[in-house]
């Protein structure tokens, strides 16, 4: 890959998060290259190659199933060629102009990740100090980090998912105006922030990550009502319904299973949820109806801020509504809840229920039983499952990620 553009006359480099987790033993999510050639000569070296995004313009090279990002050095610009990088209100819309490698490394997010991988001599170029601050541990962004957060806020997003999932510290003054600019993030597009927060809770650290979030005041930007239900504490009880819930979808990934964004945003706003749904039981409406109303209000209130797609939609709903029908045990019911397509996940949700005290323990087991007395449980259905699998290995595309790279 990297040879095909070097043999046609180009320099290229490995970049990013992959050479970060290659240095750190770990085991790199995806590669992305960056290269003198622009997108559109990027095109003419591979014949598998779609050029995306408007506003960061770049090269989607398929392998297979992979896609490989190939990003043209880029650099801050400086008068000319205005109308190829576009800022408003400090913020970028448009990054588009092109520069050498070492103006592409000071353009980059943290200096973790302005290191390149060249093919060349097989070296590691480090134009920004990134090997000192990946031995010790430490997420420094490049330049001034108040400017930088204002060019795009969701570089503080990112700050907290690489601390949560490296396990590194925020260096001081990296650190200082997240919590300040975090209001910033009203200015993102949520549809750009649903593929954040995919990235922030799917990554195998959304515990420490979501703590992390907190502790800056970032969540309630993400997610305000449930920042807000979790204000409150019952019985004297903290709520440890969410934790519990994402400590859980960390261990499925490191098992391996698959976790869907419907499950993870169904824990995420379970408890505004709950909330409303009792306020209109207590106003006299049935449980599922409850539910029902509930669920419709807070999910059109939530894509406000982070949009979620309607097909994650949908089966998150379902999951909500599924709940009280646990609670009906007589005659045929159960069989025929069984045989609910979102079952299986509405019954994984009921026993993390029952795991934070919220309902009987006694109901989840007999769940558990009967579907061992019942046959096996239905499979969710294949289709989906192959159609998840492909989606989660896509990135998103460039279009709605305006200085990505
Ligand atoms: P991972 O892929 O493991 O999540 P990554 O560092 O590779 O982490 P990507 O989103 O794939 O993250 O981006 C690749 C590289 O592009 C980053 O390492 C960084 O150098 C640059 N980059 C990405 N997003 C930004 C941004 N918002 N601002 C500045 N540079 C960015
Ligand atoms: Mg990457």
């Amino acid at each position: 890959m990297l040879y095909r553009l070097k043999n046609a006359g180009y320099r290229a480099c490995l970049v990013g998060g992959g050479v970060r987790d290659l240095l750190l033993g770990r085991e790199p999510k995806d590669f992305d290259v960056a290269t003198d050639a622009r997108p559109e000569q990027v095109r003419q070296v591979f014949r598998n190659c779609r050029l995306i995004g408007r506003r960061f313009r770049l090269a989607h090279v398929h392998f297979g199933r992979e896609i490989i990002e190939v990003a043209t050095f880029r650099s801050m610009g400086d008068g000319e060629q205005q109308d190829q990088r576009q800022v408003e209100n400090g913020m970028i819309l448009r990054d588009n102009v092109y520069g050498t490698i070492d103006e592409d490394a000071q353009r980059r997010d943290f200096t973790i990740n302005a290191l390149y991988y060249d093919i060349e001599d097989f070296s590691v170029l480090d134009y920004a100090n990134g090997m000192q601050d990946l031995r010790e541990g430490r997420l420094r962004l490049l330049g001034d980090p108040e400017q930088r957060y204002r060019e795009d806020p969701v570089r503080m997003l990112r700050a907290v998912r690489f601390a949560g999932k490296l396990g590194f510290l925020i260096e001081e003054q990296t650190e200082a105006p997240i919590e300040p600019l975090s209001g910033l993030l009203q200015e993102v597009p949520s549809a750009r922030l649903y593929e954040e927060v995919l990235k922030l809770f799917l990554g195998g650290s959304a515990l420490e990550t979501f703590e992390k979030l907190r502790h800056y005041g970032l969540f309630s930007r993400l997610f305000p009502a449930t920042e807000e239900a979790l204000s409150h504490e019952e019985h004297d009880f903290p709520i440890t319904f969410v934790n519990r819930g994402l400590s859980n979808t960390d261990q499925r990934i490191r098992e391996e299973k698959p976790v869907t964004p419907a499950f993870l945003f169904a824990v995420l706003l379970w408890e505004p949820v709950r909330r409303l749904a009792g306020q209109y039981m207590e106003e006299g409406l049935a449980a599922v109806p409850a539910l029902q109303d509930a669920g419709r209000e807070v999910l059109s209130a939530q894509n406000q801020s982070v949009s979620i797609p309607k097909r994650f939609g949908y089966p998150m709903r379902d999951i909500w509504q599924l709940q009280p029908r646990f609670e009906n045990r007589a005659g045929k019911r159960p069989q025929r809840l069984i045989t609910h397509p979102k079952f299986r996940a509405a019954y994984d949700f009921l026993l993390l229920r029952a795991e934070a005290g919220e309902t009987d323990s006694e109901l989840a087991a007999w769940w558990t039983d009967f579907q061992k007395e019942n046959a096996s449980p239905q499979p969710e259905p294949t289709e989906q499952k192959r159609r998840r699998r492909r989606r989660r290995r896509r990135k998103p595309d460039g279009e709605d990620k305006p200085v990505d790279g």
